[in-house]
């Protein structure tokens, strides 16, 4: 019996970017016999004719299936409600402005039946064509969340991977409502093999992603994955409390032996601000895990699918 592989396409306003790519999968499908594919779209609730897209493609083509939000829900969510909706013996996860080369395709399902591996990730190792303070910030945030968490994130993975069965299951059976897959991805293991690629830049549209929202992913990750910045905090406070100690030592013992007054309020209130400041920091760091925890145990749904072609689909996940 043939294999079959889903393509997980989360898509927000890629109605340019949308027939480009299925061209180019139909392209990559037809060479490969072995394997009978189909495409699960996803629309976060795109703004431009990316759903009347999906429809036209689904009409003409049986192996289409799409889901449609109700709202936008980001990224993150229209891949977890791809993986809840696969059903294909391997499974990826493909951007739709052709930045994951469905060319690509071929050589992943090759690795994965060599039986080596239960998945082949994607990292591209140029990236050509990002702003350069992007590409710093990039490579200085992978840097970091390696030092101080368990999720092994490679710098330049792409969301683009083929999985087996097991590891969407993994996935799928991590339900927190604060979703970083690159984390999730590396948090729960498996044989990964990692597929280089050079950086290409998107066919149509422009990228979702402004500096401003790439800072606040960021900041999900690794407070996602780690508890450094908490530890961070207190040992800052602890740090502060033996200075302070330290220096009232010396302010009375000046004033027992020499009998010297305590002047300079400038040195004073240059200390209170930098205390404060330190202090409204490490307060701003317990409020972040503090309303990652709001957020969790509110238990809300990642999606809500508005309309679909497909009867079984879990609608609220
Ligand atoms: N995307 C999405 N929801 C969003 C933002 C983006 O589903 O809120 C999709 C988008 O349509 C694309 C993929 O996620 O298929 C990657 O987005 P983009 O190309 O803008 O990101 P970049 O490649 O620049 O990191
Ligand atoms: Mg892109």
């Amino acid at each position: 019996m043939k294999k079959t592989v889903t393509l997980i396409v989360p898509c927000y306003n890629e109605e340019e970017s949308l027939p480009i790519f299925y061209d180019a999968v139909c392209d990559v499908a037809k060479g490969l016999e072995n394997y009978e594919f189909d495409l699960l779209m996803v629309n976060d609730g795109s703004k431009d004719g990316t759903l009347r897209v999906m429809r036209e493609l689904a009409k003409k083509d049986a192996r289409v299936r799409y889901l449609s939000f109700s709202r936008n829900f980001g990224k993150e969510a229209a891949m977890y409600a791809g993986l809840c909706n696969a059903k294909g013996d391997y499974t990826a996860v493909m951007d739709a402005d052709m930045q994951d080369p469905p060319s690509l395709l071929p050589q992943m399902l090759e690795i994965l039946e060599s039986g080596e591996y239960d998945s082949v990730a994607t990292r591209r190792v140029s990236r050509e064509g990002e702003p350069p303070i992007r590409s710093f910030f990039a490579r200085l945030f992978y840097k970091i969340i390696n030092r101080i968490s368990d999720a092994d994130v490679v710098d330049g993975a792409r969301d683009f991977r083929l999985m087996k069965r097991e590891m969407v299951e993994a996935i799928v059976s991590m339900c927190e409502y604060n979703r970083f897959s690159k984390g999730i991805f590396g948090w729960i293991g498996f044989r990964t093999y990692w597929l280089p690629f050079k950086n290409v830049e998107r066919v149509a549209g422009e990228t979702k992603w402004s500096f401003w929202k790439l800072f606040k992913y960021s900041i999900d990750g690794i407070v996602n994955f780690s508890q450094a910045p908490l530890s961070i905090a207190s040992y800052t406070g602890m740090l502060f409390t033996v200075l302070s100690f330290l220096a009232m030592l010396f302010v009375i013992v000046r004033k027992l032996i020499f009998g010297d007054p305590v002047a300079g309020w400038a040195s004073m209130v240059c200390i209170m601000l930098f205390i404060g400041g330190i202090q409204l920091l490490c307060i701003g760091i317990v409020g972040q895990y503090l309303s990652k925890t709001y957020l969790e145990v509110k238990r809300r749904p990642h999606y809500i699918i508005g309309e679909t072609n497909d009867e079984s689909a879990r609608r609220i996940g």
